[in-house]
């Protein structure tokens, strides 16, 4: 989208890519973004981002703007603009509730709301991460007792990374493929490290396929994913998308992404002022 000339996930002179989603990427004069975003982009691409850190002011075009963190991967951020007719919050791809290797999400209070809705109709209810994590050990100790190797499918940057950290705690070794390592190297120098990685790991940790790939899964290979078999999802379900506007408590909301429409209605029926947009739109506030 742009809001009053400036990007949001979408390219522009002055842009914002909330994360390092190849789907977020932007090109624009100035990008800007957290350090972690700027450093996994640029695994894949170019482009000359200015850092802004959590919480701290600053000016992107002649507008006012604060970052918070969106809890999706590790440096997801949500963005705050102070614009001419009030405050309007997007929030990326975003989680409610703290996954391993993501800061915890924090949402402000804004005049409007620009939310994902990627799984924004109530059949997308899924497990809390702890309650998909112990789903996790137990399948994976299943395997294990019947002296299988689990293969898990996992989405290279963020997903990955969450599932080696989960097994790392639980003394765990896995082997991941060399993509899922590029990524889990960027992580380390933020802090996140892995101390389970072995060439003969216990656990195949391999890029996420198409769910569509489920069917020809043997018992021992899993899809992690809201879309796949074992729903620990780094994007907020349902509730969760409920529980960030009843947070936020803006005047009117955008929705964006996935089920945009339906939620937008759902939305309306909750009687919020709601409508759909696309993520090429122009909004003007
Ligand atoms: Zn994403």
């Amino acid at each position: 989208m742009r809001v009053n000339g400036i990007g949001l996930d979408s390219s522009a002179r002055f842009t914002f890519q909330s994360h390092a989603h190849t789907d977020h990427f932007v090109s624009g004069k100035i990008i800007f973004a957290t350090k972690a975003t700027k450093f996994l982009s640029h695994l894949r691409k170019g482009g000359f981002y200015r850092e802004v850190e959590f919480g701290k002011t600053f000016y992107i075009g002649d507008f006012k703007a604060r970052l918070y963190p969106a809890g999706h991967m590790l440096g997801s951020a949500g963005i705050k603009l102070w614009l001419e007719n009030g405050t309007l919050f997007y929030t990326g791809d975003t989680k409610w509730f703290k996954l391993r290797t993501a800061e915890k999400s924090r949402f402000p209070r804004a005049d409007f709301l620009i939310i994902e809705a990627t799984f924004g109709v109530p059949s997308f209810t899924f497990p809390t991460p702890r309650e998909a994590e112990k789903k996790l050990i137990a399948f994976i100790e299943e395997a294990f007792d019947r002296g299988r190797r689990p293969v898990l499918y996992v989405n290279q940057m963020g997903k990955a990374q969450e599932v080696m950290k989960i097994l790392d705690v639980h003394g765990i070794t896995v082997k991941p493929s060399r993509e899922i390592l590029k990524v889990a190297r960027v992580y380390s120098k933020f802090g996140i490290r892995f101390g389970n990685v072995e060439r003969d790991g216990e656990v195949v940790l391999r890029s996420y396929r198409s769910p569509k790939v489920e069917n020809s899964l043997s018992p021992w290979e899993l899809t992690v994913s809201g879309f796949g078999r074992l729903k620990l999802s780094n994007h907020a379900d349902f509730w969760e998308l409920v529980r960030i506007v009843e947070k936020v408590k803006p005047e009117k909301v955008f929705t964006v992404y996935g089920f945009a429409n339906e939620f937008a209605g759902i939305l309306r029926g909750l009687g919020h002022d709601s409508e759909p947009i696309t993520p090429d739109a122009q909004v003007n506030i």
